[in-house]
């Protein structure tokens, strides 16, 4: 395996709040790359302007992005795949499993607005995983917060150390430029002109007569500081996850993004090794390997066809080739395959380590699955499940649909969209992050399966696994306030109405062990 094949590929995902600037920023990324050849596209693409399928519908109608795909473009001779994250704070399961296959993510902030909860949600499953985040403070051609404060506001609400990488001069109307500490340069605003500074930095004379007066003395006064107290740079620490680099500008004037891109693309780590529930996964090994993170159904309705989302984790993928799914120790070939552009979908013929593909899947794959042409059974490590809060009962309005019914339960759960537990009576229960989820399940049961279905709330809030030997056991334990599901493994599960009751069973049944979340395989 060619070393500088694997070097060359980065794989981030962009989190943000709604609205701190996600989609501008991707669309302006991409049309740097020339991905894309005119402004509006993604926006075009997050209105659902040209939905590719008819259940999309629920995007146009709500405005917002519920399915997510790859956006892949080259730069500077990198190959790059922006993994697009649902946007809406509804929708959070998605978003999560999606960030398990990035090797970092950018982390979009809103300069007026600052750390907003879903920025902290997102971070919070980022940092987990140890995935270096950089952090772009966006909107400066607005009033903003004091950049001195936003840089606190992080270590404070994030507990992130972090570095600035640039630095805003002004903000809104004063708005002038930013300060590219490490090239030590001045990239104008509205100007299109760059000031190469000396070794007297912004305390020289360079800036004199160019910049407004308290501007220059705002930003001498913060690089004495930031040099002074500040953390230093330190590209080891940026590596492992530990300090987020720092970048200003703004998405929508297209300014600050080439600074960011250039020290994002050094910054960033090429596709490393991915642990396997027996060793290790080195991007270098000949042998072709990867996982499936996403499975997205009926995207196109005329074929109703399921495309699942392949990360590459070794080897080389070439079309056509034979592969075991290590699952079900199922052999196949991998026939039909597609890059997933901004705008228009592709054959792949060849891909490798560090590239995200779509494989066409009749309903072979499940979330998690891992892939692999070696002799070797290869498991990687196991998505997380995300322990859900909303619950539904579910059943078909008319019974006669009840085959229907229970494969688009199957499917839908297969795919992640939801999760699917059933109580001792064989009734389905839903279990969802958000409550959009409720609504997708809804819109797809009767546009994809023909079948009308009745939801009623059912009062739980928290979900536990058991772990247990006697499932029977467990009956034991229902009242009004906790009920004893079966998730789609069979694995026996308690619903609590809520905090209280959970803790209330917890002082009573010491022994029994119970845990929040389940690895998906
Ligand atoms: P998302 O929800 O995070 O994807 O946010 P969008 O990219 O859709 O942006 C939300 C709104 O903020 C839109 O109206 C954008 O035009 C606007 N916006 C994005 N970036 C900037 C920026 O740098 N400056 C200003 N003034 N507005 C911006």
């Amino acid at each position: 395996m060619n070393i500088d094949l694997i070097n060359k590929r980065r794989i981030f995902g962009i989190i943000s709040h709604p609205d701190a600037g996600k989609t501008t920023l991707t669309e302006k990324l991409l049309l740097h790359g020339g991905a894309i050849r005119e402004a509006g596209t993604v926006r075009a693409r997050k209105n659902s302007k040209y939905a590719k399928s008819d259940w999309m519908e629920i995007e146009k109608q709500r405005g917002i992005s519920v399915t997510s795909s790859v956006m892949q473009f080259e730069y500077d001779n990198r190959v790059i795949s922006i993994m697009d994250t649902p946007g809406h704070n509804d929708f959070g399961e998605d978003t999560y499993r999606i960030l398990t296959s990035v090797d970092s993510a950018v982390m979009v902030i809103d300069a007026a607005k600052g750390i907003e909860a879903q920025t902290k949600k997102l971070f919070e499953v980022c940092s987990m995983r140890g995935i270096p985040i950089f952090t772009f403070i966006n909107k400066l051609d607005r009033q903003s917060m004091d950049p001195l404060e936003s840089m606190q506001e992080l270590e404070e609400v994030l507990g992130m150390p972090s570095v600035a990488v640039t630095w805003p001069i002004g903000c809104g109307k004063e708005f002038e430029g930013i300060y590219d500490r490490l090239e030590n340069v001045v990239h104008l605003f509205r100007k299109d002109d760059n000031i190469q500074l000396d070794e007297d930095g912004v305390h020289g004379s360079k800036l004199e007569g160019v910049l407004n007066p308290a501007n220059l003395s705002n930003l001498r006064y913060a690089m004495e500081l930031l040099d002074g107290a500040g953390n230093e740079f330190d590209i080891e620490l940026i590596k492992l996850g530990k300090l987020s680099p720092v970048f200003f500008g703004s998405a929508l004037a297209d300014f600050g993004i080439t600074p960011f891109l250039k020290h994002f693309l050094v910054m960033s780590p090429a596709p490393g090794i991915r642990k396997t529930t027996t060793g290790e996964v080195s991007p270098l090994d000949e042998t072709f390997s990867g996982f499936i993170f996403k499975i997205q159904a009926n995207m196109n309705p005329a074929h109703r066809d399921r495309l699942a989302f392949l990360r590459i984790c070794s080897g080389t993928f070439e079309r056509g080739m034979n592969v075991t799914l290590t699952r079900t120790g199922k052999q196949m070939k991998l026939s039909q395959s597609t890059h997933l552009m901004a705008n228009e979908r592709e054959t792949v013929d060849v891909a490798y380590a560090g590239d995200v593909i779509g494989i066409y899947d009749s309903g072979t794959f499940q979330i998690g699955d891992s892939i692999t042409n070696g002799k070797e059974k290869i498991f990687f490590e196991p998505l997380p499940t995300f322990p859900p809060e909303l619950f539904m009962r579910v059943s078909a309005k008319n019974s006669l649909k009840g085959k229907n019914f229970q494969k688009g339960v199957e499917q839908l759960a297969q795919e992640g969209a939801i999760q699917v537990y059933r109580n001792e009576y064989n009734e389905v229960i839903l279990g969802a992050v958000g409550v959009l989820q409720f609504e997708v399940f809804e819109y797809r049961l009767v546009n994809e399966y023909n079948t009308d279905i009745r939801m009623e709330n059912v009062d739980f809030t928290v979900a536990r696994w058991v772990k247990t030997d006697n499932p029977n056991s467990l009956k034991q334990y229902q009242n009004s306030r906790c009920m004893v599901v079966y998730d789609r493994f069979d694995r026996p599960v308690l619903l609590f109405t809520n905090e209280y009751a959970l803790r209330s069973f917890q002082d009573r049944y010491e022994d029994v062990e119970l845990v929040e979340a389940l690895d998906i395989n």
